[in-house]
C-alpha cells in the first residue's frame, strides 16, 4: 500500500507527463576511461526534486512497484522528494530494502521499475533508481542511518557469505533480536559488490560507508573463512548457532570447453580479471594480489553484463583495442543495453556470429591471437533461443595478447560436499524446499540468492536474504 496515495494528491497529470526529460549526468568518456571513478554524476538536490515532480503517481499498485522485485514505494517516495523531504523518503526505501542505495545504484533499471513506468509510452520514465540512491545517500551522510535492532533474543545465527543475500538476511535477523555472525571466505564484506561489480559502476566507498551500519548494529565478521573447509555447517551448529543461512552465491568461473590454448600467458577468466584489475591491494585474497598483465589488443569472450565490465575494466587498464566476440547477434546477447552503450562510448567493439575455437601462442610462449570461427544462427533450442551454428571453413584469426573469458558462472560445490543431507542440484546448487522461506533440506539451514538461483542481481538475491531471514525467526520461535 502507498504510503502517500495516489488519488489523493491533487495533481495535473497531464502537465506532468509534458515536463522535460534531462538525462543522467555522465562524465565523458575520454575522461572517465583515465580513471576507474563513478561514471554517473550524482542528483544533488535540486536535479532529485525536479526529477521526482516528472511522477505522475499511478494508481496503487503503480506499476514501477509491481516490477520491483522488493516492491519499493516508489511513488510516494517520489512526492516525499520532490516536496524536499529526502530523510522520510530514504525511511520508506528502508522499510522493503537491505540495500536501497546500492540496488539505486546497479539495478538494471530498464527492465524493472523504470521499464514498467508509464511515461515509457509517450516519452523518458522517471529515473527511480538514482532518485533512490540519493534519497538514501542523503539519509546516511546528513541525519546517519541506524538499523532498529529488535529486543534481544539471545540467540545465535550463522550467515555464510557475505554477498547481498547473507547481508540482507542479517539486517533482518538483527532488526529481529538475533545475534548474527558473518563468515566469509574472502578478506571484506559485500560479496560481488567489491569482488565483482566494477567501482565504476558502484564506487566502493559507498558500500563501505553502509557497511558501518551493519558494524555498528552488532554484526559479527569473521573473514577469511571458508565453511566447507575452514570449518563445517554441522560444526556451527555445535558451536551454538541455532541457525544457518547459505548465502554463498555463484562464483566460479565456467570453463571454455573443447578450445585449445586456454591455459596460456594472457587469457584471464573473468572473476580474476575483474578482482585483480578493479580492487586495491589491501582487500585481495593473497593469492589475488599479482596485478593483471594487460596486453594493448585484448578479446572479451561472452555477452552478459560481465563481458561489458570486463570490457570496460580493460580500457580503463589501458588497453587500445578491447573486442567483444559473441556467438549469437547482438539481439540474442543477455547483458543489459545501458551497459553496452555505455563500453561503445568508451571505444568498446563488437563482433557477432563470432566462436573463438584455439587460443595461439607466440615464440615466446604468450597469447598472440585467436582463432575464431564464423557462425549463423540455426533453429531455436528448447528455450526458444535460436542455436550458433558454425559455417564450414570460415576460420579466420584476430590478433590479441589478453582475452578474458567472461562465459558465466557456477555454483561452489563445497558446502553441499561437506553438509550432509543438504541436497543440491545441476552442478551444486542448493536446493530449496520453500522458495518463500528458503528453507532447504536440512533443519535450521536456509538459503537464498545465486547460490539458489545461479547468477541472477543484486536485489533479488536481497530480496531473497530477506524473506530467509523471516523464515528463520519463524522457525527459532516455533523450535521446541
Ligand atoms: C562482474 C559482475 C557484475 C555484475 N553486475 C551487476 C549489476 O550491475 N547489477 C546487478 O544487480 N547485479 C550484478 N551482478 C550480479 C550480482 O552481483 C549477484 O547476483 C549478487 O551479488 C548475488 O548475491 P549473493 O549474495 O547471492 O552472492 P555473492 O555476491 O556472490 O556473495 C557470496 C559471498 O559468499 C562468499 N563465499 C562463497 N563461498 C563461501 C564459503 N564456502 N564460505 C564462506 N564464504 C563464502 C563469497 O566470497 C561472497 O562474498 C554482477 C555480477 C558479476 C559477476
Ligand atoms: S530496488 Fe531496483 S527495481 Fe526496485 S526501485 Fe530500486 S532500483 Fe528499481
Amino acid at each position: 500500500m502507498q504510503a502517500v496515495p495516489s488519488e489523493f494528491l491533487a495533481i495535473d497529470r497531464k502537465e506532468r507527463a509534458n515536463k522535460p526529460y534531462y538525462d543522467l549526468d555522465l562524465r565523458p568518456p575520454e575522461i572517465r576511461t583515465c580513471d576507474f571513478d563513478a561514471v554517473v554524476i550524482e542528483f544533488n538536490a535540486e536535479r532529485a526534486m525536479l526529477e521526482a515532480g516528472r511522477c505522475i503517481h499511478c494508481p496503487d499498485p503503480a506499476p514501477c512497484m509491481e516490477a520491483c522485485p522488493t516492491h519499493n514505494d516508489i511513488p510516494s517516495a517520489m512526492w516525499l522528494i520532490e516536496q524536499g523531504k529526502f530523510v522520510e523518503a530514504a525511511q520508506l526505501y528502508h522499510q522493503n530494502s537491505s540495500l536501497p542505495e546500492l540496488c539505486g545504484r546497479v539495478c538494471p533499471h530498464e527492465q524493472l521499475c523504470q521499464g514498467s513506468c508509464v511515461l515509457n509510452k509517450t516519452q523518458e520514465p522517471v529515473l527511480t533508481g538514482e532518485l533512490e540512491a540519493f534519497a538514501v545517500d542523503y539519509e546516511r551522510r546528513s541525519a546517519g542511518y541506524i538499523i532498529p535492532l529488535g529486543t534481544p533474543t539471545g540467540k545465535k545465527v550463522a550467515v555464510i557469505g557475505a554477498g547481498p543475500a547473507g547481508l540482507a538476511c542479517a539486517d533482518t535477523l538483527v532488526q529481529k533480536g538475533y545475534e548474527v555472525t558473518i563468515f566469509e571466505s574472502k578478506p571484506a564484506p559485500g560479496g560481488l559488490l567489491v569482488y565483482g561489480i566494477p567501482n565504476f559502476k558502484l564506487p566502493k566507498e559507498v558500500w563501505f560507508e553502509k557497511w558501518g551500519e551493519f558494524e555498528r548494529a552488532g554484526v559479527k565478521f569473521i573473514p577469511n573463512t571458508y565453511i566447507g573447509k575452514d570449518k563445517t555447517i554441522d560444526e556451527l551448529f555445535n558451536e551454538g548457532f541455532e541457525a544457518v543461512f547459505v548465502g554463498v552465491g555463484s562464483e566460479l568461473d565456467a570453463p571454455m570447453e573443447n578450445t585449445p590454448g586456454t591455459d596460456l600467458p594472457g587469457v584471464y577468466q573473468a572473476t580474476d580479471f575483474l578482482i585483480r584489475g578493479n580492487v586495491t591491494k589491501k582487500l585481495l585474497p593473497d593469492s589475488m594480489k599479482e596485478p593483471v598483465k594487460i596486453g594493448k589488443r585484448v578479446v572479451v569472450i561472452g555477452g552478459g553484463d560481465t563481458a561489458s565490465d570486463c570490457l570496460r575494466t580493460a580500457l580503463r587498464l589501458g588497453a587500445d583495442e578491447v573486442t567483444c566476440l559473441y556467438r549469437r547477434t547482438e539481439k540474442e546477447m543477455p547483458g543489459g543495453r545501458k551497459d553496452r552503450k555505455m563500453a561503445r562510448d568508451e571505444g568498446a567493439r563488437y563482433r557477432f556470429l563470432t566462436q573463438p575455437v584455439k587460443f595461439i601462442a607466440g615464440e615466446e610462449g604468450n597469447l598472440v591471437a585467436v582463432e575464431c570461427i564464423e557462425m549463423v544462427l540455426g533453429e531455436p533450442d528448447a528455450k526458444g533461443r535460436r542455436k550458433p551454428v558454425p559455417v564450414p571453413n570460415s576460420n579466420f584469426s584476430i590478433a590479441c595478447d589478453t582475452a578474458i573469458l567472461a562465459l558465466g558462472y557456477w555454483p561452489d560445490p563445497i558446502i553441499s560436499k561437506s553438509t550432509p543431507d543438504l541436497e543440491t542440484h545441476d552442478w551444486g546448487l542448493v536446493t530449496v524446499k520453500n522458495k518463500a522461506t528458503g528453507a532447504t533440506s536440512r533443519a535450521g539451514v536456509f538459503s537464498g540468492g545465486d547460490c539458489v538461483t545461479g547468477p541472477d542481481i543484486v536485489v533479488t538475491a536481497m530480496v531473497a536474504g530477506r524473506n530467509a531471514g523471516f523464515a528463520i525467526d519463524e522457525y527459532l520461535k516455533n523450535k521446541k
